[in-house]
Order: C-alpha cells, then structure tokens, then sequence
C-alpha cells in the first residue's frame, strides 16, 4: 500500500494476476505465484516457473533450488532474498514439473514485463534457460548465452544457470554460477 491507502501498481498487477485464467496452468494451480521481495531492489532474479512446494507456498523458489539459491546469494552477493525481487516467466505451477509451453510464457508475460517495468533493477539474473531466452529474446541456450552480460532496459542482465542445473550437475556447473553472481555484484556497483 502506498501512504495514501491506495494499491500501488505493482499490488495492482498482483491482484490482477491473482485470479487469472489466461492458459490452462490456471486449472491445477493451488495459488498463483506473482513474486517476493523488495520492489525498490536494484537486483531482481528470474525463474521458470513454480513447483510443487512454491505452488503450496505461493512464493516463488522455496524448494530446494531455493535454499540453494539462497545460499549463494549469501555467499556470493552478501545479502538475503528480501533485499532483491525474485519472480518466474511463469506464475502458475506446470503440472508434474513439465516445461512450461510456448503459449503459457506468452500468456504470461504481460505480466513479468509489468514487474521489470515497475521494479526497474539495475541488474537481472535469469536463472535457466527459459528467462533467459523470454528476456533476451533469443532461442540460444544458457550455455552459450551465460559468462557475459547484456544491455537490458535501463540496465543489464546476466544470465546463469538454474539452480536445479547446479543441484543436478554438479561442481562445475555451480563454480560457474557463482562467477555469474560475482559478475552480477559488480554491475550493481557500477553505473547503469
Ligand atoms: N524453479 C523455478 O524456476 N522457480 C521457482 O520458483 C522454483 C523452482
């Protein structure tokens, strides 16, 4: 709420999103999960899509890629998940932890725009290779597409792996992860 009472428009396009039915993720989803966190941040992070325990939750990454997310924010930024924005291409959960298909991350990304528009964070990390790609809007892979940064709006974006990934491939997946970070705290202390 903002000084007045009234919602201010971040919470109006929460609330919008709150009920919405534009794909068929609407059908089996518990809640609808928008996104947490500070919505002054300078450092917002980019998902895929609920699962199973953000779906009950209704916050996005607090599963275990989320609490290994949160550690390496801790480790390699040195803040907590309330000091940024953390929210997913997608807002409902993909039954049976399928990939979210091409038309749910279009029906869905009116609202994800809206976020980065009004958030406007000098840096986004996208994590996987589904934000990468809505936001970059390429059909290259993480692989290919992380270890450097990206104009974005006003400011830059750096993708990286899904934590997921690290959890499933191991040491050298997660050390590449970690320089992404590293290249992420540098840009949020240099200009935009
Ligand atoms: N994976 C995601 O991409 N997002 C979440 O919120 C949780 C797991």
């Amino acid at each position: 709420m903002s000084a007045d009472g009234s919602l201010d428009l971040l919470d109006e396009v929460r609330v919008e999103a709150s009920t919405c039915t534009r794909c068929r993720l609407a059908e089996r989803r518990t809640q609808v999960v928008f996104g947490v966190g500070d919505p002054k941040a300078d450092l917002m992070f980019v998902g895929e899509g609920p699962g199973r325990d953000e779906d009950l939750a209704g916050e996005p990454f607090v599963g275990r890629s989320g609490r290994l997310l949160d550690r390496l924010m801790a480790e390699e930024l040195g803040i907590e998940r309330s000091a940024c924005y953390i929210a997913n291409v997608v807002k409902c959960r993909p039954p049976d932890n399928r990939d979210p298909r091409p038309d749910e991350i279009e029906a869905c990304w009116p609202y994800l725009e809206q976020q980065v528009e009004l958030i406007s964070p000098r840096v986004v990390v996208t994590l996987g290779n589904f934000a990468a790609r809505q936001l970059l809007q390429t059909t290259q892979g993480i692989r290919t597409l992380r270890g450097k940064s990206y104009p974005f709006r006003t400011g830059h974006l750096v993708p990286t792996y899904h934590p997921a990934a690290a959890l499933r491939g191991g040491g050298m997946v997660l050390a590449e992860m970690r320089a992404d970070l590293v290249r992420a705290k540098r840009l949020l202390r240099g200009p935009r």
